[in-house]
């Protein structure tokens, strides 16, 4: 912007600029006010002599209001007029020229202070730029010369520590802000005399209430050309929070570790890949290798071949499907001994990804053990439930329920159906004679001999002392009648090893749809009359 009162100046100036600038006239001071507003001007020429304001007290107008950017401002004026010159100076001016304007001269000076304001924005620039982060970075900076002195301070600073920046460029002490002052002193002299450009420590810093916190603390310093140091850069960021979660994750690491061990099984985990990254002493112990032989390992190089097979196809699964799985399976561990083991796999996640699997292994080889041991247990007590623990017959009881059982059978499906009651004849002289033990053998012998006379389908029970009912299903009194008269036979013609004899009698009657009381009753009605009748025989003698 060119100011002048004379149209012909104004004329002239613009026509040696134009070419390669866009060049404003204005024609006094105040039209060199409004016309700035709108254009903003990178650069003045002012006529010193000038209706109303002058050109000095323009001049001075314009540098204070644009304090804060450089535009450069060239006063004409008169040749060898020093006493305007210093006037100029003292109002603000850059430069001079000389009337009459020589074109050249006045390119020259344009083009070089053009120059320097171009350089100035740009450091300008750079300035604001470097301010903003300075201030709006979200740690703390200290600036200090190399006596300790704090040179400047920005925000952040202010917001961790408490001071103000007042505070902190006038306090005492280096850093009034450290705990260990006498570590940091010696830290800050190292960097004040090159001895070293930086230095980095977590450290604890102390608010000016007193409170305390960690930061990461690094301090540097800034060299001049020389590489003297010139300044020291203290720069910190709060990391109280990384503190906090890195003291709770070591923690809770421990934690793990502990539970691990003392989980009183072997156990397992791995990673997504099914590289083991953790396992106790108990799993290294039943495999028989060391914990370093076995984390960062893939493959197994235990168990047999089969139990492998079975546990990597179910890892497998796991990992790319997630979720649990148990299953029971038998192996050899170290020692070579076979054992059972049900198998605990849960799969672990980060975020919404598989990130491994958890093995716990319990061993159940005893369990296995003690089931099988009660299922036998719980076998005998079933037989002992149902029979005769001298003859192993039937006893009483189960007699009596098969017996109802075969006669709704025969009902159903309209089958014949025969029982035999039979009692040894003068039982009571064996024992009697021989003794009581004598007598149980004889009634194991003769519950063998019936036993061994009768179908496999037919039922033999020892209803009471030496009382035996024998069910016939599917049998008619013939048929029956024809095994009783075998097992009556095959009685009496044994020789017991004391050297008697011994006979049996018999009721033996076809069911007619009666209930079991009712037909036992008719069987036993039998056998009393065969007792009757002299004994040794089976009543009735033929079919009733
Ligand atoms: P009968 O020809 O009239 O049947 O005469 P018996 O002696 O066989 O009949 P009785 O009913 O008078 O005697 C039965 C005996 O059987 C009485 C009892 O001591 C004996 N007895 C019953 N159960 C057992 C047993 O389990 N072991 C032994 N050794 N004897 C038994
Ligand atoms: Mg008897
Ligand atoms: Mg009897």
């Amino acid at each position: 912007m060119v100011v002048d009162d004379s149209p012909v100046t104004l004329l002239i100036l613009k026509k040696y600029l134009e070419e390669e600038y866009e060049v404003i006239n204005a024609q006094n001071a105040n039209d060199a006010i409004q016309k700035m507003k709108e254009h903003k001007p990178d650069l003045f020429i002012l006529d010193i002599m000038m209706p109303g304001m002058d050109g000095f007290a323009l001049c001075e107008m314009i540098k204070k209001r644009e304090k804060d950017v450089f535009i450069p401002i060239i006063i004409i004026s008169a040749l060898e007029d020093n006493e305007s010159k210093l006037k100029g100076l003292e109002a603000g001016a850059d430069e001079f020229i000389t009337k009459p304007v020589n074109q050249f001269e006045l390119n020259m000076r344009v083009k070089t202070l053009l120059k320097i304001k171009d350089l100035y924005d740009k450091l300008n620039a750079r300035e604001k730029l470097f301010k903003a982060v300075f201030n709006n970075i979200n740690s703390g900076i200290t600036l200090l010369d190399i006596s300790g002195n704090r040179l400047e301070v920005n925000n952040k600073a202010v917001d961790l520590l408490g001071y103000s920046k007042e505070d902190m460029k006038t306090g005492t002490g280096i850093f009034s802000y450290t705990v260990d002052d006498e570590q940091e002193g010696k830290v800050f002299q190292e960097l004040a005399s090159g001895e070293i450009n930086e230095h980095v420590s977590e450290q604890l810093f102390s608010r000016k209430d007193g409170s305390q916190f960690w930061v990461r603390h690094s301090l540097s310093s800034i060299n001049d050309n020389t590489g003297t140091p010139e300044m020291i850069v203290s720069m910190f960021t709060d990391i109280t929070e990384t503190k906090t979660a890195q003291r709770h994750l070591a923690n809770y690491t421990a934690l793990l570790k502990k539970l691990i061990e003392a989980i009183p099984m072997p156990m397992y985990v791995k990673d997504v890949d099914g590289v083991f990254i953790e396992c106790n002493e108990r799993f290294c112990k039943l495999i028989g290798l060391k914990r370093e032989e076995i984390i960062g390992n893939k493959q197994y190089s235990f168990f047999d071949k089969e139990a492998i097979k079975k546990i990597k196809k179910a890892e497998m699964e796991l990992l790319k499907n997630g979720g649990h799985k148990e299953f029971e399976l038998q192996l050899k561990d170290a020692s070579g001994k076979t054992k059972a083991f049900a198998f605990y796999k849960e799969t672990f996640t980060t975020g919404d990804d598989i990130a491994g699997l958890i093995c716990i292994m319990v061993d159940i080889t005893t369990k296995n053990l003690l089931e099988e041991q009660l299922r036998k247990a719980n076998d005998i007590l079933r037989e002992q439930a149902i029979r005769d623990g001298l003859t192993g017959l039937y006893n009483h009881k189960k007699s009596l329920e098969m017996l109802e059982a075969e006669i709704k059978r025969a009902k159903r499906y309209n089958n014949v159906l025969s029982v035999l009651m039979l009692d040894i004849d003068y039982f009571k002289k064996v024992n009697d004679q021989y003794g009581h033990q004598t007598g149980d053998d004889v009634l194991v012998i003769v519950s063998e001999i019936i036993q061994g006379n009768i179908r496999e389908t037919d039922i033999a029970g020892r209803y009471g002392g030496e009382e035996f009912l024998i069910i016939f299903p599917h049998t008619n009194f013939e048929e029956a009648f024809n095994t009783a008269k075998r097992i009556n036979k095959a009685l009496k013609e044994h020789e017991f090893k004391e050297g008697f004899k011994l006979t049996i009698s018999g009721g033996l009657s076809e069911w007619q749809g009666e209930n079991a009381a009712q037909l036992i009753h008719k069987a036993d009605k039998l056998l009393y009359k065969a007792k009757n009748g002299g004994r040794d025989r089976i009543e009735p003698a033929g079919k009733t």
